[in-house]
Parts: C-alpha cells; structure tokens; sequence
C-alpha cells in the first residue's frame, strides 16, 4: 500500500514582503529530505523531515507533474481511481500548484489540474481501440456542507448536496452536476465556471474561500471499441465499461485558526476545518499502514466522499507545501509533521 500513497513537499519561495523585510529562512532541502532550523536558537539542532521526493523553491511545476503525478493519471486512464491534494498553510502554494496562475498557455502559469487536462486528452486522442466518455464534476466542501460549482441553476451556497451510500454503487452526491467533456478546453471552462462560483457563494455568504475544500473530479469510461460496434458511448455495456476517476483536491489552509482567538461562526468552522484534514490524515496513514483493520472514512465528508478513491488498488498523491519563512516556522513544522505521519506511521 505504501507504494501507492506518495507523499512530497514543495517549498514556495519567499515573497516579495518576506525579502523586503530581510525574513530570515528556515529550511534546507534535499532530493528526499527537509531539515527545519529553529529560528530562535539557530544552533538547536535541526528537525529533519524524508519524504518521496522534495522540491525547493525553483522548482517547476511541470517537474512535480513529470516526476509525480504523471503515472498516477497514466493509471486513472487505465480504470483506477487516482487522487492528488495539496495541503497545507494559505499563502504556501496550494492553489498555485494546483491550479497555476490561471491558463494562459504558457507552461509556467498553468497548474497540475490543467495539465491533467491536456494529459488526458492527448491520450484520447490517439486512443485507438478504446472510446472514452469523460465526465467532469466539481464541488466545495464547507462547514462539512457539499456545494455543486457547476450547478447553473440553484442558489449555489444555499443548498446542500446531500451524501448517499448506495449498495453496489458505493459513496456518490447524486444530485450533483456532471458535465460531459470532449476536450481539454471544455475542461478549462468548467473550472472556470466552478472558480467564479465558489467566488460568488464566498462573497454571497460572508466566508473566506481559504476555509474550504475543493474537489475537481474527472471521471473516464472506457469502452473496448470491438465490443460497441455501432453503438453510442452512452450505450450501456453490461461488463464491458471500465471507470477510473481522478479526484483534484485543494484542500482549506491547515493554519490553527483558534489561536486568532475565533469564536462562533469562525470557531464552528475551524472546528469542522480540523475534523476532515485529521479524518484525511487518519484515513491516509491507516492505508499506509495496512494492518490497521478500521479505515476511519466515514468520520468526515471529504473522507466519505473520496472513500472509493483511497486505498485499494488507486493511487493517492498528497503534496505538502510550506514556506521558507522563519515566521512561519510553526505552521510549516505543524505542515511537516502532518504529512509525515500519514506516510510513516
Ligand atoms: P494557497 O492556495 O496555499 O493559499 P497560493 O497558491 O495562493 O497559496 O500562493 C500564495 C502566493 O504565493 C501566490 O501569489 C502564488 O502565486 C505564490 N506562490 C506560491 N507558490 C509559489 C511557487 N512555487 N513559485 C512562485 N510563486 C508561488
Ligand atoms: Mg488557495
């Protein structure tokens, strides 16, 4: 199982605020490892940290697609179900590694979601005794409340999706939008779609989008061609379909939020912000493990949610991203710590 969970770091590099006031630094980064300095006794000895791999600050994100995300949807069009997350404190790249700076065609600005895109239908392009059917879907998980972003008409925001388990099926939202896709550029528009809305519900509802989580989910039917002769792609073939689904998750910042001192609204949602990234951590370090009978899926929605997606025969990638920031040598120590122990346990 441990083959099949992977777990790297991306350090961002320091921004322009951090430089103009002369912050300090507190990592050092290997090919496989991070050691963390302690910014207050420089000569304490270093907390150091290995992962599957570990990328620095001029790291591309075209390389961590290459080296670790490439296979994963390799085997996603294959049948299997595949996840990629990011994880870690807002401000540290989670969305600049999932998303990019937007699409606007040059490699460094588009993120591993776009990417995956073009992956996915260059292969179905040239694929030539399969069809495929591609699906996409794309939620947001608030306050443990699922909102469909690609839903056109409902008061996105104000609905909540409601989560069944159904015997054979396994754990889906079944009101939930699903749009066909042909090719990568449809795929584009439904993100953007999906972005505009989580954007709309946020201000519409007074939150802060950094509190939630966010799937984007591409499912792939594959149909031998042999079989299907003469039929539609929709046509449903008894035995003959195979289904992978790559789930693209940016998760809500891992930052403690009770140390601002929240209360009400603020402290329920950090509470609920909490509960899934530690349900996640369980869930993922139970699977790593492997002798641990009790995966504990079903203690937040996002683990509900991804239960088919986790373990088994499909592949997860969680990519842990940090700052180089003495200022922020908690949250990254707390950041390290997580993704170490869904990997070591
Ligand atoms: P998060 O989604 O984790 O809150 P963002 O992805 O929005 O963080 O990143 C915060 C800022 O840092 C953005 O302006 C982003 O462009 C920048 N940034 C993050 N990671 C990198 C990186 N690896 N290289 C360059 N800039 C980055
Ligand atoms: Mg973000």
């Amino acid at each position: 199982m441990g083959e099949n969970v992977k777990v790297i770091v991306r350090c961002r590099p320091l921004n322009q605020k951090e430089i103009d006031s002369k912050c300090d630094t507190i990592l050092e980064t290997g090919d496989y490892t991070v050691a963390v300095v302690n910014p207050l006794v420089r000569s304490a000895p270093k907390k150091i940290f290995q992962f599957d791999s570990v990328y620095d600050g001029l790291s591309k994100t075209d390389k961590i697609y290459n080296d670790m995300c490439y296979s994963l949807v390799e085997s996603t069009l294959e049948g299997y179900n595949g996840t990629i997350f990011a994880y870690g404190q807002t401000g540290c790249g989670k969305t600049h590694t999932m998303q990019g700076e937007g699409y606007s065609g040059a490699v460094d600005s588009c993120g591993i979601i776009q990417r995956c895109f073009d992956h996915i239908f260059e292969t179905i392009s040239i694929a030539t005794s399969v069809r495929y059917l591609a699906l996409v879907s794309y939620l947001e998980i608030y306050n443990e409340n699922i909102r469909d972003l690609l839903s056109a008409n409902e008061s996105i925001g104000i609905r909540n999706h409601v989560l069944k388990d159904i015997p054979g099926v396994g754990v889906t939202v079944p009101t939930l939008t699903s749009q066909a896709v042909m090719n990568a550029t449809d795929c584009y528009n439904w993100l953007n779609v999906g972005n505009k809305n989580r954007i709309t519900a946020a201000t519409l509802m007074n939150e802060k989008s950094s509190r939630s989580h966010t799937i984007f989910t591409i499912s792939l039917e594959q149909i031998q061609e042999s079989s299907t002769v003469g039929d539609s792609p929709r046509t449903p073939v008894i035995g003959g379909i195979r289904r992978g689904k790559l789930n693209l998750v940016d998760l809500a910042g891992s930052e403690r939020q009770c140390k601002t001192g929240a209360f009400g609204e603020r402290l329920k949602e950090a509470t609920k912000i909490n509960l899934s990234l530690s349900a996640l951590g369980n869930v993922i370090s139970a699977l790593v493990d492997g002798k641990t009978k009790h995966v504990p899926y079903r203690d937040s929605k996002l683990t509900r949610l991804l239960q088919d997606s986790l373990g088994g025969n499909t592949k997860t990638l969680m990519i842990a991203c940090i700052s180089p920031a003495a200022s922020n040598y908690d949250e990254t120590l707390s950041t390290l710590r997580y993704a170490c122990r869904a990997k070591n346990i």
